[in-house]
């Protein structure tokens, strides 16, 4: 029984082993690039794939998909002027669903009013400890805090990043999730409409008056 199941074992490491010879000579004959590029990295990591399927990392990464999560980052828009429109509003309810509580916000206050302004003085989030759940990027009203891509982030001492860290623009996130920046931005734009609508609608009746 044993012995049956060893061979077997050969037998697929076999298999792979010439099917890696027998594709890079197809792939070679046909004027195409095997490793090093973005097709052989997709077709390497695909199911059609034969013979070897590892990448030569960090030479080559495998291709992330959208929905991949790593630590969060914060958003902010690019304003014609150069200014950046940080999205976050400081309502907190990253901090409070987020499962190890890894994350602190400081609001901002008028200095003269002390009534509070939305967007955060400061924000933290401990990278050490966020398990890359995603839940903060789920339930944020605004789309200001998204999941990133980016996993190469290994350091010798204590990892919290503070806004300065986090902050990243916002054709960086259209850049890494495409698909979910388009459906975002498309339900923005239709709640600002149904916004400016409704102000319109209630404007109407006093300019009439
Ligand atoms: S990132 Fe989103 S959920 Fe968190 S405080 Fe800012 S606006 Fe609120
Ligand atoms: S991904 Fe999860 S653990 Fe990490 S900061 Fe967001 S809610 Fe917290």
């Amino acid at each position: 029984m044993y012995g049956k199941g060893i061979l077997k074992g050969l037998r697929v490491t076999w298999n792979r082993f010439w099917n890696t010879y027998i594709e890079d000579i197809s792939w070679l004959l046909r004027g195409k690039k095997r490793y090093f590029t973005e097709e052989g990295i997709k077709h390497r990591s695909s199911s059609a794939t034969k013979g070897i399927f590892t990448v030569q990392y960090p030479e080559e990464r495998l291709i992330a998909p959208e929905e991949m999560r790593f630590v969060p980052f914060l958003v902010y828009d690019e304003k014609p002027d150069g200014k950046r429109e940080v999205r976050c509003t400081s309502c907190g309810i990253c901090a409070k669903v987020c499962p190890p509580q890894c994350i602190w916000i400081v609001r901002s206050n008028d200095p003269n009013t002390g009534r509070p302004i939305p967007e955060p003085t400061e924000f933290y989030i401990d990278v050490d400890i966020c398990m890359n759940c995603g839940f903060c990027a789920e339930y944020c009203p605004f789309d200001a805090i998204i999941m990133d891509h980016d996993f190469e982030l290994a350091s010798e001492g204590r990892s919290v990043y503070d806004m300065e860290k986090l902050l990243k623009p916002a054709s960086y996130y259209k850049s890494i999730r495409p698909v979910n920046y388009e459906l975002n931005d498309a339900e923005r734009k239709a709640k600002e409409a149904a916004k400016a609508a409704k102000a319109a609608a209630a404007a109407t009746p006093a300019a009439t008056s």
